[in-house]
């Protein structure tokens, strides 16, 4: 079974989450922004054994500390999509833009698509390429039980910024659409800050990607 569970990082409560395989205690960190004191912490009172580090996206509340996280656990770091390398090749800008300290640079050991598939312990997720925040943006679907890691893509009651360069808006709305519905109303998801939802519950009340205003029901 896929166990996890969220850590809020950053000044920006970014939903960092550690997944792990209860068979195995093989486990990945995905999205290590920052605080990774906390994440050790738990990863440590777990004796869980770090295998991967996953980025949904390019965004330093969700990359800063991968560098330095994937230094401590000697792991491969897994992940965006190929298209945001320039938001991780510019850190230190990020950096400045978002008044954080400038993190250390890296670069990730894989790059992902949409279709492909990545594994924690015995338990596999399934890759979905949902540019729009970002173009790089995946998100990782655990089919067994029904979850999703979603980063900022969608929220509980709102979507993803898109006024950021390369983010559009459209786009946004209809990788949601096109990508993230059709995997089920009952797929609870984990974004990247604020409360879990279901994509049924979005479709039925989100104010910009409900159906009723989409007119996709
Ligand atoms: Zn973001
Ligand atoms: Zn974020």
């Amino acid at each position: 079974m896929l166990q996890h569970y969220v850590i809020p990082v950053t000044s920006f409560a970014q939903n960092c989450s550690i997944l792990w395989c209860n068979q195995t205690q093989e486990a990945a960190i995905v999205d290590p922004g920052g605080d990774i004191e906390k994440l050790v912490a738990f990863i440590n009172e777990q004796q869980l054994n770090i295998t991967k580090i996953l980025l949904t996206h390019g965004h330093l509340d969700h990359v800063g500390a991968t560098c330095d996280t994937a230094a401590a656990y000697g792991v491969p770091i897994i992940g965006p999509h190929q298209a945001d390398a320039f938001w991780i090749d510019n850190l230190a800008q990020q950096a400045q833009m978002f008044g954080f300290a400038t993190p250390n640079n890296f670069t990730p050991t894989q790059w992902l698509k949409d279709g492909d598939e990545v594994t924690v312990g015995n338990e596999t997720l399934q890759v979905v390429h949902c540019p729009g925040h970002t173009p790089g943006h995946v998100v990782f679907y655990h089919q067994a039980s029904h979850k999703a890691w979603v980063g900022d893509v969608i929220f509980s009651g709102s979507i993803g910024r898109t006024d950021f360069p390369q983010g559009n808006h459209q786009q946004l709305v209809d990788s949601i659409c096109e990508k993230l519905w059709p995997l089920g109303n009952d797929v609870e998801f984990i974004c990247g800050h604020g409360p879990n939802s279901t994509f049924g519950k979005e479709r039925a009340s989100n104010p910009l990607v409900g159906d009723r205003v989409t007119g996709r029901g």
